[in-house]
């Protein structure tokens, strides 16, 4: 194999392009949303609550509500609680924007936490130098899939008397202390986009334990009507009372299908994300200028993301020539308080977070999906290898 990296013109590590992530579909899951097509529900009907009773069995928690998205999930959570205008909400610095925009959504303010340089997760003891008389919640993210630190979080919330709440789109599968997030939160948010662990196209869920949020959270998700049309039809009903502003955020039978025989590949599909990311973490060893994120002994990371820091070569170059090799890597995230949106409508800038700022410029996302094989991961590790060595020597030539 040429030592030049296909940036200057070598010969790439390989020919066709890995991406960072890639849904599995079989034949059960085509078949699977036939039948609901087929079906007299295509919305509102069985398999929504099918589809919720199964990711009960592992996430936690007592109640789910299937919804349109992740973003709908975080949402409807934050409003079930009773987020609204004049309460601050935590959350981390590094993260998708979608944690912090749907506070905004639900009229709260977005209060950003410092992570830890570790792992990437919310720092309790930041966290904490946070709260103000009018923090509502704390909500953590599952960053990569490792679940937070729920120990100190939950005791945190307790201490303090504010809500605890998961942004968990990266960790279906994940456990702190074999235990879920849903069973140290009030709520926890799931998200089924292509790239997480399992896919409805687009889709989310909300799981808690609490009735009454549970209940919240169905009646948000369908306008603010008291009953949804399969329980008027049970209960031989045809007039309803909107009873509070919802939204329509309902996810159809069609995609709840798909989810439902998703679902039934969770398990192996965490275990196979494991697997990958021990022989990187194997390939990685003694590296010099990248270092992959430490998982937490506590925890059971479901690996949505396998993160490596790299302090030099740059980021960015690195990125650049790990995609010339046709390793399509790519990082999250950039800082949501470093969004110009941010800086523009809450006064946000650097310096408020410092151990996400560093980081948001020194992480990489390796691929990571099930569907890759033996191959795909060992070019991963030869293209790392390969640019962490042609990169400095080409700076140093230039
Ligand atoms: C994917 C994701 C979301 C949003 O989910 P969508 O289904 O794309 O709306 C929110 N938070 C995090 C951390 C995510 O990774």
């Amino acid at each position: 194999m040429s030592d030049v990296l296909a940036l200057f013109g070598g010969t790439p590590v390989r020919g066709a392009p890995l991406p960072y992530g890639r849904q599995s579909v079989d034949e059960d899951d085509v078949r699977a949303v036939a039948d609901a097509l087929r079906s007299d529900w295509l919305t509102t009907g069985p398999r929504v609550e099918k589809f919720e009773k199964a990711f009960l069995g592992f996430s936690g928690g007592h109640y789910a509500a299937a919804c349109s998205n992740g973003t709908a999930a975080l949402h409807l959570m934050y409003r079930a609680v009773g987020i609204g205008p004049g309460d601050e909400v935590i959350v981390p610095a590094l993260t998708f924007v979608a944690t912090a925009n749907a506070v905004l959504y639900a009229g709260g303010t977005p209060v950003f936490a410092d992570v830890s340089p570790l792992t990437g997760l919310i720092d309790p003891e930041d966290a904490e130098r946070k709260i103000t008389s009018r923090t509502k919640a704390i909500v953590a993210v599952d960053y990569a899939g490792q679940p937070a630190d729920y120990s100190a979080l939950g005791d945190l919330s307790r201490r303090k008397n504010v809500l605890l709440l998961s942004d968990s789109c990266h960790s279906p599968g994940a456990l702190w202390k074999g235990k879920p997030p849903a069973a140290y939160t009030s709520g926890s948010a799931y998200s089924f986009h292509p790239v997480k662990h399992l896919t409805t196209a687009e889709g989310g869920m909300v799981v808690c334990s609490d009735e009454t949020i549970g209940k919240n959270v169905r009646r948000l998700r369908n306008h603010g009507i008291d009953l949804d049309m399969r329980e008027r039809e049970r209960r031989g009903m045809w007039s309803y009372d909107m009873v509070e502003l919802g939204y329509n955020y309902r996810l159809p039978d069609v995609l709840c299908a798909l989810g439902t025989s998703q679902l039934t590949h969770l398990e192996a599909w965490v275990t196979r994300r494991r697997e990958i990311a021990a022989r990187y973490d194997l390939g990685f060893m003694g590296l010099s200028g990248a270092v992959p994120t430490i998982a937490a002994s506590n925890a059971r990371s479901s690996y949505h993301l396998y993160v490596l820091k790299v302090e030099s070569p740059p980021r960015d170059e690195f990125i650049k020539a790990l995609r010339a090799e046709n390793i399509l890597a790519t990082y999250h995230y950039g800082c949501v308080h470093l969004h110009s949106y941010y800086r523009k409508t809450l006064g946000t800038g650097p310096g408020l977070c410092p151990h996400a700022e560093k980081l948001a410029d020194e992480v990489v996302s390796l691929p990571i999906f099930p569907a890759m094989n033996e191959k795909d991961v060992e070019d991963v590790i030869t293209a790392v290898k390969k640019v962490l060595r042609g990169l400095p020597k080409a700076r140093r030539a230039a």
